[in-house]
């Protein structure tokens, strides 16, 4: 049989992981991209790409994609299932009102869909029952932009971070979260060794080793330590007044909220030394060149909003803002969340940047888009609508390219709203994941390499994400989905759409609609000149910062230069920041502090980056994280399995020893779920507690109780197919060759038990060895190859999954191999310790080997082993490790 030959093809397209907004150049071969590399002409990342980025290709492909609609888990025409989800729609609009359906969108998608989700929900169905995971990211520094500024204006560029002379990183890892930005920080640093690095977060995170001084504040008491620098700002008259006195208003409330944070206060609540807060405040205070960097550590707060004013406060007051290398910069975490906030994705938002609180903004859109049914009103926010749909009064709901079940908080509610829910339809690219499992209607959509249209990064830049090839099956694209169920409603003419193209153009067209002209006041989000793009213009379009428009049709980088904010009275305005206790802190029932967060290879949950053997070895199971100390009186050893209570839930994890964690405090990461794991999905302990004003759920902050879980049997297994195991607890891990698990069962099974259960095929199990008391391992075949390999013990087995992978590629199963594995005859190449560098597979052991042998820094590790010098996302890794083995600990100063 022959195969065509297919071109290979090089297109410029961009990562559609995180908020940096990365250019890749994607190889395709005509069926799908077998290569990725940095774009080098593209201003986020000139050329770099992280490590999730450079493994895209390798999560892509036909295998486990969603290829057919289906309705009530039987699979049905495309036709007829856009027709089913109309007649939902309709229907419970006629029988309750608009507002018995919602829209649950993601900030994964990209704006054309954003534009046009927005356009159905809020133009036509007339509910602004439209909300997006972006609510959990980033809410919280919209509504303080908003209210600051005027506008949702993000103030910063990445090349401000290059130019500062302090940079402030506020509850941002940015070394895992954005990691091309980190390496930035890191390069401007080497550049220029003055530029001073500040992490404020309560973990000794990664972030942490490339910086000069950590403030490990108390979770929660952000809003304290820019209180304390506020007053010390002015207490050393270092406030602005010129500035103050032409741009901004409630200064003198903003100060009086500030009262009695002296240094001393400050240092007893936040839980740092008045030496680290002075030098954090001199610093702030002496230098010119300030941006404070600030992230989810900020935003997922109940808090959040007023944090991130507390921040903003100290900006204004000193008038760091609107010139380069100065400003508060809030960092998107998604690649395309600054697409939604410009189409109004949020359900308090209307469209290009208007309000939808005001009625004027309403008439302008109601016109613009030629609806009589524009809602009058904001919708309901993530918790709430969740909420809204388990309490029955949303009927209708259509999640799209997001899996709440897992990332939403508080597992149990959204499981029971889904579960109670007349009809829930999901959009999604792959057939596996817990969303899913509560789904009456799915529609298979396309995913990055198929998508075409815009994103918009951190920093306000539009770039091309294309589409290389053709969406397997009938995966269609999420604006075509629409548009479709729109028109089967009836809206034919306002959803006439052939291309994204018209979509983007019609966008573009109404971010100029009453803005600045006609008497109307202006706003900041203007993207008219690109209005009337031709099919060309907008295939060729290259990245550009907003606003674009007649008079700067290049892009405007620097806003605010002019002191002009959106307010009413073109001021910006320093809102009080009261410091409020956090409402449920840990007590004596539920004495720790849980914080949630990623690890360095994991994409949220991991739909796409748990498809790569290459991204799974780093952390292949999620852990609970605890001081060694904590660990010990608890009588948790290393590896073995913690129960973590919360009012809301509970999860069981294996156990590692974190050194940088403040006493009390625990983490552990948010990717897992029970697509590959079981019981280890943390959102089941997170809170619905949500900040007041943004409504962003406060999911960096859970009071848990932990108790050792008594493990009997650990496990290890590699299979080369999936398994059903008998045991309470396991993780599966991607690999190159089959697939890994961790196990942990209650009680002892014997091997007649896990065969009992887990074996459906005919393999042979002619290698037990059963002379070990306290293990088992186990090897199995089936025509001369290996099927299994089964390790069981009392203690963890711990064994390299090198290895195993190794032995199973092997392609004559011999009596040498299978001893070499009952032996544990572990070569010397397969024993190098945990994977640190995932581009040149450099394990820890190595690392250690060459610093002990003199490589004393990160470069000459580098040169020795190629470690960090591909994507460069281990660097901070290999900097801990010097820092460790060197026993050199930076300057951070430790917690009073
Ligand atoms: Fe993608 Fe990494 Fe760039 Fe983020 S930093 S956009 S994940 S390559």
């Amino acid at each position: 049989m022959t195969h065509p030959v297919f071109e290979r093809t090089v297109t410029s397209t961009t990562c559609p992981y995180c908020g940096v907004g990365c250019g890749v150049y994607a190889t395709a071969d005509g069926q799908t991209v077998i290569d990725v590399t940095g774009d080098p002409k593209h201003p986020a990342n000139f050329g770099k790409l992280c490590v999730k980025g450079s493994n895209l290709h390798h999560t892509v492909g036909a295998e486990g994609r969603l290829l057919h609609p289906s309705i009530n888990g039987q699979t049905t025409t495309y036709q007829s299932a856009i027709e089913y989800v109309a007649k939902a729609f309709q229907d419970s609009i006629a029988l309750y009102g608009p507002d018995s359906v919602a829209m649950y969108v993601s900030g994964q998608i990209l704006t054309e869909d954003y534009y046009i989700a927005n356009k159905f929900m809020k133009g036509f169905v007339g509910s602004a029952n439209i909300d997006t995971n972006s609510r959990l990211c980033m809410s919280s520094a919209v509504a303080a932009y908003k209210r600051a500024f005027g506008s949702d204006t993000v103030p910063c560029t990445y090349t401000d971070l290059e130019e500062a002379d302090v940079l402030v990183l506020v509850g941002s890892n940015a070394a895992y979260t954005h990691p091309i930005l980190y390496q930035r920080m890191q390069a401007a640093k080497q550049r220029r060794p003055e530029l001073q690095i500040i992490v404020i977060d309560p973990r000794h995170s990664a972030t942490v080793e490339g910086s000069d001084l950590h403030l490990p504040i108390y979770p929660g008491t952000d809003t304290v330590l820019f209180n304390g620098l506020l007053q010390y700002l002015y207490q050393h008259n270092v406030c602005d007044k010129t500035y103050i006195e032409q741009a901004v208003d409630g200064f003198e409330s903003a100060l009086a909220a500030c009262a009695g944070w002296d240094i001393e206060r400050v240092a007893r609540v936040t839980g740092v030394t008045v030496d680290a807060l002075t030098m954090f405040y001199t610093a702030f205070a002496e230098q010119k060149r300030v941006v404070t960097f600030y992230s989810q550590g900020v935003n997922q707060s109940e808090q959040g909003v007023t944090k991130a004013h507390a921040i903003i406060n100290c900006h204004l007051a000193q008038g760091k803002i609107g010139y380069a290398g100065a400003g508060p910069f809030s960092i998107t975490g998604q690649p395309n969340a600054m697409g939604g906030r410009e189409v109004g994705g949020l359900a308090n938002m209307l469209a290009a940047h208007m309000d939808i609180e005001n009625p004027q903004h309403r008439e302008w859109v109601s016109e613009f888009w030629q609806s009589e049914r524009l809602a009058s009103k904001p919708g309901l926010k993530a918790v709430d609508l969740f909420a809204s749909v388990k309490a029955k009064q949303i009927k209708v709901l259509w999640i799209m390219a997001t899996n709440p079940v897992v990332s939403m908080p508080n597992r149990n509610e959204i499981e029971a709203a889904l579960a109670a829910c007349d009809c829930v339809i999901v959009s999604d690219c792959y057939a596996r994941n817990d969303t899913l499992a509560f789904a009456d209607v799915i529609l298979p959509s396309s995913t990055w390499s198929e998508k075409d249209g815009m994103v918009t990064n951190s920093e306000r830049r539009i770039s091309r994400q294309r589409g290389i090839v053709a969406p397997p099956g009938e995966a269609v694209h999420d604006w075509q989905v629409i548009r479709d169920v729109a028109r089967a409603m009836g809206w034919e003419r306002a959803f006439a759409y052939s291309s994204p193209r018209e979509i983007f153009c019609e966008h573009a067209a109404l971010s100029g609609w009453y803005n600045g002209q006609d008497g109307a006041p202006v706003r900041d989000f203007n993207i008219s000149a690109l209005s009337q793009m031709s099919a060309r213009e907008y295939e060729q379009f290259k990245p550009t910062m907003w606003p674009i428009t007649a008079e700067h049709p290049e892009g405007n980088i620097r806003l605010f230069a002019d002191k002009l904010f959106y307010t009413p009275n073109r001021r910006a305005v320093m809102w009080p920041t009261p410091f409020v206790d956090h409402s449920e802190p840990a007590d004596p029932d539920y004495p720790w502090v849980l914080m949630t967060g990623r690890y360095r290879d994991q994409w949220h949950t991991m739909t796409r980056t748990g498809r790569a053997a290459e991204l799974a070895l780093n952390q292949p199971e999620p852990y609970l994280h605890i001081s060694p100390k904590a660990a010990l009186e608890l009588g948790i050893a290393e590896g073995n399995f913690a129960r973590v209570n919360s009012r809301y839930g509970e999860v069981v994890l294996p156990v590692k020893y974190d050194i940088g964690l403040r006493e009390h405090t625990c983490f552990a990461p948010i990717h897992w779920t029970q697509q590959n794991s079981h019981g280890a999905t943390i959102s089941r302990c997170v809170s619905s507690r949500v900040d007041p004003i943004s409504g962003q759920p406060d999911s960096k902050f859970v009071a848990v109780n932990i108790s050792a879980e008594p493990v009997a049997q650990y496990g290890q297994i590699w299979s080369r197919e999936a398994v059903v195991l008998p045991c309470e607890y396991w993780t599966l891990v991607t690999l190159a060759t089959g697939v890994g698990y961790f196990t942990g069962s209650q009680n002892t099974l014997t091997m007649a038990q896990w065969l009992e259960h887990f074996v459906t095929q005919p393999w042979s199990w002619h290698f037990i060895d059963a002379t070990q008391s306290d293990s088992v391992f186990a090897i199995a075949s089936r025509s001369d190859q290996i099927m299994c390999m089964l390790a069981l013990g009392a203690t963890k087995p711990d064994l390299p999954w090198s290895w195993l992978v190794d032995l199973a590629q092997r392609t004559a199963l011999d009596t040498e191999l299978v001893a070499q594995y009952l032996r544990r005859d572990i070569p010397t190449a397969h024993t190098r310790g945990k994977l640190v560098c995932s581009c040149f597979q450099v394990g820890k052991k190595d690392i250690e080997q060459a610093i002990a042998s003199g490589c004393d820094s990160v470069d000459a590790l580098g040169q020795t082993l190629h470690c960090g010098t591909n994507c460069g996302s281990c660097k901070s890794e290999l900097q801990a490790l010097l820092n460790q083995q060197q026993a050199q600990p930076l300057i951070h100063l430790q917690a009073v």
